[in-house]
């Protein structure tokens, strides 16, 4: 048995029978680590002195205390989640030097479940970007294949899951950062509802999309670390006061009654073959699991990029106005006067991407191109919106691919934005609309690349998803298949 490719559920139930220990698998791990960073190069700080020690603490008070799920278990955190008095740099050299006095509530969540903090992973800076080559340190690798990209933002949790190199992660999702990662590495990755998890402590990219979520080896680990984190939070003013379910109580076998939504603007020109051909595959597993399937339209799919690309910008501009070289964060020092600080400072400490974002959306919000820009986008967000409330009168979740292509080679689209952009074309939409979605392994290209599934639900519908999800991969063995390292 290989103690590092345990999932969650598999990992608790050895140490609840004492058949290991969570010191021997959290050192299992770092070992494999060690091994493998030089190649992959999934994380931007470990912690392993602090986790051995928890790691042994676990192992002397025991295991029989049930309300803490994650005990003993290993994990990783991207970067941009804050981790009191661990450095959180959200890949960029502005925080390089960063280290919260404060742990963010996802964070402590997972703490106080028993989890076990291995290190932070790597992310495009400030989670901008589909490819983790906008990372100010180095690019992670898709462990799959190291000459191609492992998605971004959350690229770092996605490899170390994929590779490994922890029992399960969580990243943040904005306009896609877990879904596309996760489908580009081979594991599951679960966007949650706005406001289903609180965002104190995530660091803020466009607070109007940014929701946190778990990146993982099967179905029912993404359920049971998203009971974790889930839940109202009195300091993030937008998370929901709504119960949170025990989701894995929405693991139910078979999927009789359920009416998968089909939609038509997901299949078009991009969409490469083999991608396309996986996908439908999938859906006709999902019919002869007792599913049926029928054909729906969101016809505002198309302006989906061009809207998320004004608004999530729009709202980092804003968010990223405190980088100022006073309160934390790089200073430059050479500069003479106040403005000159500042401005060296800013320039200095982003890179291109992250200045890219903060131009378009200084201009998309500045007066007389507002309404033109800014608010016209708000009103695509709100048809979009529309477009999945009125589908979802014809059933009760939507099925489509997540990326138009599996995972592309590193360097192919780092100095063309645009095709970067375009490749979050199938994960902005759900993002606009504010319902969750997860990734799923559904196939393989002809050169070993993993292929994901997209499954949409209502707000607050997680656990439909899940549900979903769970019977496509107990009928099917793509998550099965590890990456060869
Ligand atoms: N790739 C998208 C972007 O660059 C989404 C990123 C994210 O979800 N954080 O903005």
């Amino acid at each position: 048995m290989k103690l590092y490719d345990l999932t969650i559920h598999e990992l608790r139930r050895l140490l609840d029978q004492g058949e290991t220990t969570a010191v021997e698998v959290t050192g299992t791990i770092y070992e494999r680590i060690r091994m493998l960073e030089p190649k992959v190069a999934a994380y931007l700080s470990l912690a392993e002195e602090r986790a051995m020690e928890e790691a042994r603490s676990w192992d002397k008070k025991g295991y029989g205390d049930t309300t803490r799920p994650l005990a003993g278990v290993p994990l990783a955190v991207k970067d941009v989640i804050c981790t009191r008095g661990i450095r959180t740099t959200c890949g960029s050299h502005i925080l390089a030097n960063f280290v919260p006095p404060y742990d963010s509530t996802v964070a402590q969540k997972l703490k106080e479940a028993g989890g076990i903090l291995l290190g932070k992973t790597n992310m495009d800076e400030f989670a901008m970007g589909s490819s983790n080559e906008n990372s100010a340190f180095r690019p992670t690798r898709n462990p799959w294949n190291l000459d191609r990209i492992p998605g971004g933002s959350s690229g770092g949790s996605a490899a170390a899951v994929a590779a490994d190199e922890c029992i399960a992660a969580v990243g943040s999702d904005t306009g896609g950062s877990i879904r596309q990662p996760a489908s580009h590495c081979g594991v599951v990755g679960l966007k949650p509802t706005y406001g289903r998890v609180s965002r104190y402590g995530l660091v803020a990219f466009a607070s109007s999309l940014d929701q946190i979520g778990p990146i993982t080896k099967d179905v029912t680990d993404a359920a049971l670390l998203l009971n974790v984190i889930a839940g109202y939070d009195q300091r993030d003013s937008t998370s929901v006061p709504r119960e949170v379910p025990d989701y894995r109580e929405n693991l139910l076998e078979g999927l009789a009654g359920i009416t998968v939504g089909i939609p038509r603007e997901y299949f078009v020109e991009g969409l490469v073959p083999e991608v396309e051909g996986a996908v439908r595959q999938a859906m006709k597993t999902l019919e002869s699991l007792g599913a049926r399937a029928v054909e729906v339209s969101l016809p505002h799919t198309e302006y989906g990029v061009a809207a998320y690309y004004i608004i999530a910008p729009a709202e980092a501009s804003s968010n990223l106005a405190r980088y100022d070289g006073v309160k934390y964060g790089y200073r430059d020092r050479a500069g003479k006067t106040l403005m000159e600080m500042y401005r060296k400072s800013r320039s200095e400490g982003f890179g291109a991407e992250v200045k890219r974002r903060i131009m378009l959306g200084t201009y998309a919000l500045s007066a007389g191109y507002y309404d033109a820009y800014y608010k016209k986008a708000l009103q695509v967000r709100t048809l979009m919106r529309e477009d999945f409330l009125t589908a979802f009168k014809q059933c009760q979740v939507l099925v489509t691919p997540v990326a138009p292509t599996a995972a592309f080679p590193l360097g192919e689209k780092v100095d063309d934005p645009l095709q970067m952009y375009l490749s979050d074309v199938f994960t902005l939409p759900a993002s606009l609309a504010g319902i969750p979605g997860i990734s799923i392994p559904c196939g393989f290209t002809s050169e070993g690349l993993p292929i994901g599934l997209q499954i949409l639900a209502p707000h607050f519908e997680e656990g439909l998803a899940l549900r979903v999800a769970y019977n496509f991969e107990k009928n099917t063995p793509f998550h099965l298949r590890r990456p060869e390292l």
